[in-house]
């Protein structure tokens, strides 16, 4: 079996189409544009490129964005700072602090004081006890755009088993947590597995659906892989070839249903998403 490949790109590419729309009619209806304040401290290239593709779907959708520029060498107060400032402003809808922050700088507690009703990367603990009890204020952007890509390429989810390997914050909790609530794009049967679990590839061999966001090359080989089951590539490395997720895409092609590539896979639609939330963020303050 050839996996079909589930073209994120693409996929991004409809829901932006769906959104520009929306976001017009918001501006007509409220006569405000919503804006989107992205936080980047210190130089990490990565971060500037991801900021970077963020402004300039933003711009394409008719959202505004600023990008607050801070130096490495930045307090935690002087951060905490800006961000209240950020809270305050009548013209800024969602706040994105870029992570990773520099080192010395505590990212929970910056989560922690962005003001819930702009936390579009949901990452403020209200929010994130919202998604725990399922009535979410903000879907988590990758988590809400692996959701996108399964149910837009008629993945059946519901009494799926679905295995997740990495337990970040930002991916593997929250994705764990939207796929169990109840309802449309959950009633999943979840294992959310870690560097701790034993014996990863018996586990991940049990997966109709199986996700990878660990962040390590060639993590999930073909004999992981349950022939027919789903595979999700979350990560995303820099390799000498360039960048590769943490499956073996060429391997596990061969075992999989259906497959998302890196890049052009989860990537994309975690930028979709983000914008998703920033329209939401505007709605929900006028
Ligand atoms: P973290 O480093 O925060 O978490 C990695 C997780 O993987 C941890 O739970 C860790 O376990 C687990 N892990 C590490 N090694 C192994 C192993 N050998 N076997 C099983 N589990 C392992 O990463 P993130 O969640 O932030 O990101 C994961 C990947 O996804 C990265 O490549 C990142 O770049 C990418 N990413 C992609 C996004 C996109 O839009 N496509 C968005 C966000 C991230 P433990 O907890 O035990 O340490």
């Amino acid at each position: 079996m050839t996996a079909t490949i589930l073209d994120g790109k693409a996929l991004a590419h409809q829901i932006q189409a769906e959104l520009t729309e929306v976001v017009a009619d918001f501006i007509e209806n409220n006569g405000v544009v919503p804006c989107l304040a992205a936080v980047l401290v210190g130089e990490d290239p990565a971060s500037e490129v991801y900021v970077r593709n963020k402004r300039r779907a933003c711009e394409r959708l008719g959202i505004e964005s600023q990008l607050h520029r801070l130096p490495a060498t930045t307090t935690q107060d002087e951060l905490l700072a800006l961000v209240k400032r950020l809270n305050k402003s009548i013209d800024v809808h969602g706040i994105l602090v870029q992570l990773p922050l520099p080192e010395g700088l505590d990212a929970a507690r910056v989560q922690s004081a962005v003001l819930p009703l702009k936390d579009v990367d949901c990452l403020n603990p209200e929010n994130v006890g919202l998604l725990v009890q399922g009535r979410p204020r903000f879907l988590p952007c990758t988590p809400h755009g692996v959701v996108q890509i399964l149910q837009r390429s008629g993945v059946p989810i519901a009494g799926q088993h679905v295995v997740i390997i990495g337990r970040s914050d930002i991916v593997g909790k929250p994705l764990a947590n939207m796929l169990v609530q109840k309802g449309a794009g959950g009633d999943a049967t979840v294992t959310l597995s870690h560097s701790r679990s034993r014996d990863l590839p018996a586990i991940a061999r049990t997966a109709d659906i199986l996700v990878a966001a660990v962040g390590r090359p060639k993590l999930v080989t073909a004999d992981m892989v349950k022939p027919g089951a789903v595979v999700i590539d979350v990560g995303i490395n820099r390799t000498a070839e360039g960048l590769v997720g943490d499956v073996d895409f060429a391997a596990v092609r061969e075992v999989a249903s259906m497959i998302t590539p890196v890049p052009g896979g989860v990537g994309p639609l975690t930028i979709t998403m983000l914008l998703h939330n920033t329209l939401a963020a505007a709605r929900g303050l006028q």
